[in-house]
């Protein structure tokens, strides 16, 4: 066994340049430190003569130098350095370096005196007709070859790991310091159990170290992302299961009345539920009437009704004796969740009051900018139970909120809560008892990535929209083109003047600003769509001005919507613009979710290509809400022909939030859709595509939750050996490293 050190490395492993690098890397210790993979690797091309080359084509050559020529250049500061070279077979080629320091030329040309042999690795370009290779990677070889030699040139052949680096780390020492690390491999404990390696023919951790921090060839790196893959799938799947063993260990109110307050709350709904809301609804009772805790995930569609869903569960557990609450990302949407709650319970929820329903109970509102004394009223009232239902957002998990029976809890929008926000709800239970737990979102997560990513929580889907025909017609406007551009302002200004408003985004706040700020930023959705471009962005106040001063948007009434904005701001503006008091908002995502304005009709998003597909589709959400069939204009500077041009225009062409899911995984592979999930999963995700490794997600899983059954004593006969005590003892000490590494990695991405 080494001795760890204070920087968790073994005791004099490192200096300390080299350990402050691994450490700049994220990695604690040598387990961290092995499973950061390269970014990439230099990989030779193969080793050739010189006939027959192609443009582009990465080759490695034998050759010996005949002559070499310095030239100053005219019109730039360097020097050009020519060397001429000839293979075996009798074929030249000119190498080409362009070298800024003297000391750099006259180096060079110190080693590649007329008649030296040397290997040659670079691309093949041209240049005016002739072949060339600038900048190859050479090694000096021995006057006659050798099986020393031979040795020097398979190492020389072999792809070299390419690090990311950090602070003032240089390749050559991230390479010093995974060749130290390697020396300790067998002191790398096995997470995955022996029984699982043999049946996934994968190679032992230690194995997989080496193959991927000094691989000889490239299949070599490809069993080590196997193994590496299939581990990181492994412990996730780990976490799910033992999750899973909890809630069937736990004990939960059984909210299995359907009562007073559900049959009246039935009678008066506005409208008839749709078949897949009652069947989902079915389905949500008889999960919640179980008195172990579920945990649900409930997947809707923008517009799908989901809302009605949860008041409908909420119900049942108030009828059962029990309180639920629903908490929303934002303010604005909690506020919003609320008005619409105790609207359509009218005097449902208005227990205490004289005109109250005989089946009453009273609905509680808890955000952060409150006034105290309304505040005070709510956490009594939770207390007490006199309140059966609570909405509200992050406020609601501090220590000092508690309910006398919280039976149920539903989350909106689950992206944006962590596993840790609903671990906290889960012990606001009553006493021994977990509540329920559903959450909800209209981020619709194709299945396999359902299964890596919330593999804890059963899935149900609610189908299509209840109010068909107020469509959103699509349509992508390219900025550089004045004539569309001027179109779509000029459809905007149509439709206000006929009496609706308009929704315009951007991707920014201040032009010089890196992000969004504020409430909304834990959405933190990559852009999708950004390929290296360099272009400013729109941001909202400059967007503002230019609107204003705009011909024809003079009695146009402009406002903006941000994150920046104090909370009372922001809820007025909302207020505001649902009023009919404000025709444009112009504004960031902090509108994306949830926000009902039917009189809104047309969505203008500026630089659409920076925002994630699933996001765009929410945003579209936004309009078409009321009788008004809504316009969604995605502006983007890419031109057609762009890949950003025709990512928007499938998505222009597609209302289906789902098979835009599928879409964006099968393009993309899994990425973007991980960053969008994840920062509210908990789960890191380093190896894994949940695209690209469907499969072997799924073996993972079935390894995972029969270890778990095995280790538990529930299942006694399988195929698989049990894992040994010190199997398990590794596995756990593998999920809690996991668990503490989601957010670092967040953070770097
Ligand atoms: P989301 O799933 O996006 O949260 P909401 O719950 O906000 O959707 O519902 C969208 C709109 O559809 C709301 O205005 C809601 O009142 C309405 N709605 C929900 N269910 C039905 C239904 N069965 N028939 C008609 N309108 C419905
Ligand atoms: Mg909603």
């Amino acid at each position: 066994m080494v001795q760890a050190k204070a920087d968790g490395f073994p005791a004099g492993l490192f200096t300390p340049k080299e350990s402050a690098a691994a450490r700049g890397l994220g990695a604690r210790d040598l387990e961290d430190l092995v499973r950061i993979p390269p970014r990439r690797y230099a990989a030779p091309g193969p080793l050739r003569d010189l006939r027959h080359l192609s443009e582009g084509e990465d080759i490695s050559v034998i050759v010996t130098v005949e002559r070499t020529r310095e030239r100053t250049m005219k019109n730039r500061r360097g020097t050009l350095l020519d060397v001429r070279v000839r293979d075996d077979e009798g074929e030249s080629i000119q190498l080409t370096f362009f070298l800024f320091k003297a000391h750099l030329v006259s180096w060079h040309m110190s080693r590649l005196r007329e008649g030296t042999r040397v290997l040659v690795s670079g691309t093949v370009s041209r240049y005016r007709g002739e072949n060339q290779i600038a900048h190859p990677d050479y090694v000096l070889l021995a006057e006659n070859p050798s099986a020393e030699e031979e040795r020097d040139i398979a190492k020389a052949l072999e792809p070299a790991p390419v690090y990311p680096l950090r602070g003032s780390a240089t390749q050559k020492l991230m390479r010093a310091v995974f060749a130290k690390a390697l020396r300790h491999a067998s002191d790398l404990r096995e997470v995955i159990p022996a029984a699982i390696r043999r049946e996934r023919n994968l190679p032992s951790i230690h194995e997989a170290a080496r193959l991927l921090h000094a691989p000889h060839e490239s299949e070599d790196v490809e069993r080590a992302l196997r193994y590496f893959r299939f581990e990181e799938a492994f412990i996730i799947q780990s976490i799910f299961a033992r999750r899973r063993a909890q809630d069937v260990a736990d004990s939960a109110p059984a909210l299995a009345t359907y009562g007073a307050l559900s049959r009246a709350l039935d009678e008066r709904l506005p409208f008839q539920l749709t078949p897949s809301q009652e069947e989902v609804g079915e389905q949500i009772a008889e999960r919640i009437a179980e008195s172990h805790p579920t945990s649900l995930l409930l997947q809707g569609d923008v517009g799908s009704g989901k809302t009605v869903v949860a008041l409908r569960a909420m119900a049942r557990a108030v009828d059962s004796g029990y309180q639920a609450v629903l908490l929303a990302p934002t303010e604005v949407l909690a506020r919003q969740h609320y008005s619409t709650i105790t609207t359509m319970l009218g005097d449902l929820a208005r227990r205490g009051h004289l005109d109250a329903h005989e089946a009453a109970t009273r609905v509680r509102l808890l955000v952060g900018a409150q006034k105290a004394s309304e505040r005070r009223e709510s956490l009594l009232d939770l207390m007490s139970g006199e309140a059966g239902i609570a909405v509200g957002t992050h406020a609601l998990l501090t220590d000092n909120v508690d309910f006398l029976k919280l039976g149920l809890v539903i989350i909106d929008e689950q992206h944006r809560f962590g596993v840790d926000h609903r671990r906290q709800l889960r012990m606001k239970g009553p006493g021994e008892l977990r509540p329920h737990m559903m959450v909800m979102t209209a981020t619709p997560i194709p299945r396999s990535a359902a299964l890596a990513l919330v593999g804890d929580l059963d899935s149900l889907t609610l189908k299509g929209r209840p109010r068909e025909g107020a469509d959103v017609s699509s349509f992508v406007v390219p900025l550089g083109d004045d004539v569309w551009r001027e179109r779509m302002w000029e459809r905007a200004l149509e439709e206000i003047r006929a009496g609706r408003q308009v929704f315009v985004v951007c991707p920014r706040i201040d032009p010089d600003e890196a992000a969004e700020v504020g409430e909304v930023e834990a959405s933190g959705a990559p852009p999708v769509l950004s390929l290296g471009i360099d272009h400013p962005l729109h941001a909202v106040t400059p967007t503002l001005e230019t609107l204003r001063a705009k011909p024809g948007f003079e009695p146009v009434r402009i406002e903006e919507l941000h994150g920046r904005l104090s909370s009372d701001l922001k809820r007025e503006r909302m207020e505001a613009f649902a009023a009919g008091e404000i025709d444009v908002l112009v504004a960031t995502t902090v509108i994306e979710v949830g926000v009902d304005v039917p009189n809104a009709s047309v969505m203008i998003v500026l630089d659409a290509e920076r925002f994630g597909l699933a996001q765009l589709h929410q945003l579209r959400g936004r309009i078409g809400r009321g009788e008004q069939p809504g316009i969604a204009f995605f502006a983007t500077q890419f031109g057609r022909g762009s890949a950003q041009h025709a990512g928007l225009t499938e998505l222009a062409g597609t209302t289906d939030g789902f098979a835009l899911a599928e879409l964006d995984l099968e393009r993309r592979g899994g990425g973007d859709l991980v960053g969008d999930i994840q920062s509210g999963t908990s789960v890191a995700v380093r190896f894994l595509d949940v695209g690209r490794d469907a499969r072997m997600i799924l073996e993972a899983r079935e390894d995972a939750l029969v270890t778990e059954a095995l280790a538990r004593g529930s299942l006694t006969t399988s195929s698989l050996e049990p894992p040994t005590p010190g199997e398990l003892d590794a596995l756990d000490a593998a999920i809690a490293r996991h668990s503490t590494r989601g957010v670092d990695d967040l953070e770097r991405s």
